[in-house]
């Protein structure tokens, strides 16, 4: 069962990751440091630690579905 606290919605436009807002500084449309081939080498069990452009603020993505990422500490 994943928490929903640890969760964050994510897009995927050209090509690109993005969240429609961050949920640390709630500036909008963050383009995200991480490909969306990425997605798929997190749920092969790779973790991948992501720094938000906006504030700086790094965490990691532990896992994902199609429309979220699964964070190692709640972001809600
Ligand atoms: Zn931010």
């Amino acid at each position: 069962m994943i928490p929903f606290s640890h969760t964050w919605p994510y897009d995927i436009l050209l090509g690109d990751l993005y969240v429609q807002y961050c949920p640390f500084c709630s500036k909008e449309n963050i383009l995200l440091p991480m490909k969306p081939k990425e997605l798929q080498t997190v749920r092969d069990g790779k973790k991948k630690l992501l720094v938000f452009p906006c504030c700086n603020t790094s965490l990691t993505v532990i896992d994902n579905d199609n429309d979220y990422l699964l964070f190692d500490q709640a972001v809600r």
